[in-house]
Parts: structure tokens; C-alpha cells; sequence
């Protein structure tokens, strides 16, 4: 694993002033620390957002809901507001991965995960989503 340095910045705002090409967030680290064991991500800087406010769930005005990107997989499907008007998005989420990584697994880490495709994950072998132009195995 390459050195990195660890933030765990108390707004937004200092979030935001410390991002650059070579920081990644970390939510859950679900994906990002797989990813890193396996050098196929090698941030400079870690930021752990798991401090900021991000992780309510609101009824909107426009008659939608608001997921804050820090809401947990689990805390999601079991929210009674999305149980009772988006059941399909509740079921989904408890059809996937287990109940310790949903706990742990971010909304937004959710939206934002790599592809899971076995390949990527292996630098052992060719990947174009990795390496562009070295070749496809899955094909
Ligand atoms: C065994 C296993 C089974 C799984 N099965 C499923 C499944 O069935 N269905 C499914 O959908 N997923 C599945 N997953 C994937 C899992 O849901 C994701 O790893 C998880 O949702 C990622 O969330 P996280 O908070 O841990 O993200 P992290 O690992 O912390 O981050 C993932 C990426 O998102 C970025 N990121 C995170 N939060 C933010 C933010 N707020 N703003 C900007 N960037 C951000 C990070 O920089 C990183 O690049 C599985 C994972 C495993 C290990
Ligand atoms: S380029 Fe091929 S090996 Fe790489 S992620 Fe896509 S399908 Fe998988």
C-alpha cells in the first residue's frame, strides 16, 4: 500500500479546501480500502467525511425525499419514509452485499463505487478501465 496522509476535516467547507487530484473521500471505505489494498487506488491524501452533517433523510418540497450521501445503506432501507412510498428502492438495497456492509456502506459511496467487475480488482491482469488500451480478459 502507498503512504497517505489521514484528514477527518469538521465542515464541508475545510472538506472542500482540502481536495485535490490526488485525495480521495472515504465514507465507509467499503470499496475505497479494496481498492487501495489492492493498489488499484493510491490516494495521496485520505479525507474521512464520516463528520460531517450529510446523513438525514427529508421529504422535499418538490414531493421527492433527500438522501444526504453519509446515509447508510441499512439506515436507508429501513427508514419508514422510504419503506412506505419507495419500497422497491428498500427491498433493492436489502437484496445486496450483507448486513455489515450495509451498515457500514454510504449512499453516496454507494453511487460512487467502482465497477465491481473481478478483473479491475486483479492488477495481475489486463483491465481498459484501469489501464486504458491494455486489453479486456472479461471479453
Ligand atoms: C462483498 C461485497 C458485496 C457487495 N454487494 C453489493 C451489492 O449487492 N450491491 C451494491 O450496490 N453494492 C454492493 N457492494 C458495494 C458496496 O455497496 C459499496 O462498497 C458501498 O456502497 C460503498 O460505500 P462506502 O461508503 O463504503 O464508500 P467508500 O468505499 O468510502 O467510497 C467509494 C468511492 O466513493 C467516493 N465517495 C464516497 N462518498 C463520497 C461523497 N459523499 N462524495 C464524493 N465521493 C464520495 C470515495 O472517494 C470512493 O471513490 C458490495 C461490496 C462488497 C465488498
Ligand atoms: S475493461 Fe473489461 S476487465 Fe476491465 S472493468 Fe471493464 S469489463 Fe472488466
Amino acid at each position: 500500500m502507498t503512504p497517505f496522509s489521514y484528514h477527518k476535516p469538521a465542515s464541508l467547507d475545510e472538506a472542500l479546501r482540502l481536495t485535490d487530484a490526488s485525495s480521495r473521500f472515504i465514507a465507509g471505505g467499503t470499496n475505497l480500502v479494496d481498492l487501495m489494498k489492492e493498489n488499484v487506488e493510491r490516494p495521496e491524501r485520505l479525507i474521512d467525511i464520516t463528520g460531517l452533517e450529510l446523513d438525514r433523510i427529508e421529504s422535499s418540497n418538490a414531493g421527492g425525499v433527500m438522501i444526504g450521501a453519509l446515509v447508510s445503506n441499512a439506515d436507508l432501507a429501513w427508514d419508514p419514509l422510504i419503506r412506505q412510498r419507495y419500497p422497491l428502492l428498500s427491498q433493492a438495497i436489502l437484496a445486496g452485499a450483507s448486513p455489515q456492509l450495509r451498515n457500514m456502506a454510504s449512499t453516496g459511496g454507494n453511487l460512487l463505487q467502482r465497477t465491481r467487475c473481478y478483473y479491475f480488482y486483479d492488477t495481475g491482469t489486463p483491465c481498459n478501465k484501469r489501464e486504458p488500451g491494455s486489453g479486456c480478459p472479461a471479453r
